[in-house]
């Protein structure tokens, strides 16, 4: 499926349902600027990207061609990167923790920038797992308002080998619930579920580039 095939699709499903069509991260790990230079070229400017050293090594040279790219970071972020992770990307989408939000607001109030925030709830309450409990989602959203961030809606990642749908089902009551905007769920083995609940970003890496080798 071309990058162009697989948006028709996706605006396809998204009007049949009865939803807005959401947007598209195209998640670029691990694949080589040769292959991400022709999605560029097609005009797409968002990617994500899920390791703060790979996104710094591959995409400051991207983005001195594209200037406009939308850089999201989907994966978790420790600390001692977090300041290089807020000067690189546009979206965070794995804020998980009070004492992360209160890093990044500390951040902010010296650079006078910060990128949007999603936080990553961990729908399926796997203990390896990233991303804050459906418990604790409430107080670390009263944190992010009272620190003032821009947080602006919920990713998940539904655990592997279950149901995917009442994990977006759930994320989206969420996102109701608590009157947050996006909703960052559905990658390429179950978006098209994420869109019929109500995505607005879909992270698609496979069906756009293939299969990652590394
Ligand atoms: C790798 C990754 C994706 C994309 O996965 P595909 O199955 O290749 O579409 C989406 N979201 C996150 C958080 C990822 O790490």
């Amino acid at each position: 499926m071309t990058f162009q095939e697989l948006q028709a699709q996706i605006r396809h499903l998204a009007q049949d349902s009865g939803v807005a069509m959401p947007k598209i991260i195209a998640v670029s790990k691990t694949v080589e600027a040769q292959q991400i230079i022709p999605v560029l070229e097609s005009g797409h400017r968002i990617f994500g990207e899920n390791r703060v050293q790979e996104a710094q090594e591959k995409w400051p040279m991207l983005r001195e061609h594209y200037p406009d790219v939308e850089l999201h970071l989907l994966g978790a972020v420790q600390s001692n990167k977090l300041r290089r992770a807020m000067a690189l990307f546009s979206v965070i989408h794995t804020l998980e923790s009070v004492k992360q939000a209160r890093r990044i607001a500390q951040i902010r109030d010296e650079t006078q920038a910060c990128p949007r925030l999603l936080v990553q709830v961990n729908t399926g309450a796997e203990v390896q797992k990233a991303g804050v409990s459906v418990e604790d989602l409430p107080v670390l959203l009263e944190e992010g308002r009272a620190l003032g961030l821009p947080v602006e809606g919920l990713m998940c990642l539904p655990p592997a080998g279950e149901m995917a749908a009442p994990h977006f089902g759930l994320l989206r009551m969420l996102s109701e619930r608590f009157g947050l905007e996006h909703l960052s769920m559905g990658m390429s083995g179950d978006y098209e579920q994420a869109v019929v609940l109500g995505a607005t970003y879909v992270r698609l890496g496979t069906v756009i580039f293939g299969e990652r080798h590394a």
